[in-house]
């Protein structure tokens, strides 16, 4: 793998240092190009035309759905189509058929995304249990297995956080939820794309994806993952075209799953695009943009670390693509702006969608972290010129 040779298909990097990968990532030409194919050539709706183009607008995305499922090592039916990470975690958290009495895990260092949807549920009666991770963001297994009784209905954890860049231990804790016959989701948000996710592996009965970070899709693509023998535990959020096999004056009969989550026109589009991403990143292999990303995130902390100004958090050992930090009495937002200003850098500032993280590490009062976040188009040279830029802000500031 040549990440300065691959640079080359996202015209976006010629003109700066992206490094916030952990909101989205710039778009490869090729992911643009069969979007296009689709708005030029076969733009019909899917699903329901009997026209050779609505055939073949529909064939078209059936072969991303399968190019999904295999990615993940999931069944085509098992996948379901949202528009982000967070409609997918919705889907599960209104869709199961909660009751006054049950409880859910909920580990304290979630992104809102992976924590709103469940402290909603207290609205029905339902108790949400906070586990706290370590300073590290690191969520013990044992932490979770104690937290189990007998109403435990659900355990939601996310596999690498985006606050701090903390992987967890989602087998272990996969293996806790099947052992006592409780229903496990996980928020793939931060490794998807950047590493392997095996649906079997997890032993999750849910897992929700975004199409538009690490997989390199475009916006407004992302999907769910519902492990068959779980998809009539899930209500369909919404009814409607797609949804019915037979509707009779009174009556409605459920389409199989996923159709049944589908409801109305679908972003065809965006998830062709997405299969393309796919391609692309089997194409480069998703072991080597594992290990660029390992090396790569080594050096992001290594390199910031030793800026005396500067604090990193997290532990070195156990985060992955993502090094949150501060610098000395300097506003996270404020740094964001100047390094922008000053050297064309993204990064991302503030609280991350992830308050309760931010409290749990200490700088909500400082107003959240700055946040570094990278993938497989990363090179070295970007590490230098932030670190660079922010020795001079360390001069001119401090
Ligand atoms: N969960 C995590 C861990 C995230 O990092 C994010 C976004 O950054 C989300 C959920 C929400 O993702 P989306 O924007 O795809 O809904």
């Amino acid at each position: 793998m040549n990440p300065q040779e691959l640079r080359n298909d996202i015209p976006l990097l010629e003109d700066y240092v992206y490094l916030d990968a952990a909101s989205t990532t710039p778009t490869p030409r090729l992911v643009v190009k069969a979007m296009d194919k689709y708005y030029y050539k076969y733009n019909a709706n899917t699903g329901r035309g009997a026209y050779s183009l609505a055939v073949k607008a529909t064939e078209k995305l059936e072969e991303a759905r399968k190019k999904i499922a295999d990615f993940v090592n999931a069944q085509v039916e098992e996948i379901i189509f949202t528009k982000n990470t967070t409609e997918s975690i919705n889907l599960v958290a209104t869709g199961l058929r909660f009751e006054k009495g049950d409880s859910i895990i909920v580990p304290n260092i979630e992104h809102h995304s992976n924590y709103l949807p469940w402290l909603k549920l207290q609205e029905k009666g339902v108790k949400v249990k906070i586990i706290k991770a370590d300073e590290n963001g690191i969520i013990d297994p044992g932490s979770v297995e104690d937290a189990i009784d007998e109403n435990t209905k659900l355990i939601t954890i996310t596999h690498v956080s985006n606050a701090i860049g903390s992987v967890q231990d989602i087998k272990k804790i996969g293996r806790i939820s099947e052992e006592n016959n409780i229903l496990f989701m996980v928020d793939a948000a931060q490794s998807f794309g950047h590493m392997k996710v095996d649906v079997k592996k997890f032993k999750a009965n849910f897992i929700a994806f975004p199409g538009h970070k690490g997989a390199l899709g475009p916006v407004g693509t992302g999907f769910l993952y519902c492990n068959l023998q779980s998809a009539d535990e899930l209500e369909p959020p919404n009814l409607g075209g797609g949804t019915v096999t037979d509707v009779l004056e009174d009556q409605f009969k459920l389409e199989e799953p996923p159709r049944r989550f589908e409801a109305g026109t679908l972003n065809i589009a965006g998830f062709i695009g997405l299969g393309k991403a796919i391609d692309y990143l089997q194409r480069i292999g998703v072991d080597k943009i594992e290990k660029h990303g390992k090396n790569l995130t080594r050096k992001l902390y290594e390199s910031l670390t030793e800026i005396d100004t500067v604090e990193c958090y997290g532990d070195p050992k156990n985060i992955y693509g993502i090094v949150s930090f501060n610098i000395d009495n300097i506003n996270p937002d404020d740094v964001a702006k100047m390094l922008d200003e000053m050297a064309w850098i993204c990064v991302r500032s503030g609280h991350h969608c992830a308050i309760p993280a931010m409290r749990h590490l200490g700088v909500h009062e400082k107003g959240g972290t700055v946040r570094a976040s990278i993938h497989y188009y990363n090179i070295p040279e970007d590490i230098e010129i932030l670190t660079e830029t922010i020795n001079k802000i360390t001069k001119t500031e401090g």
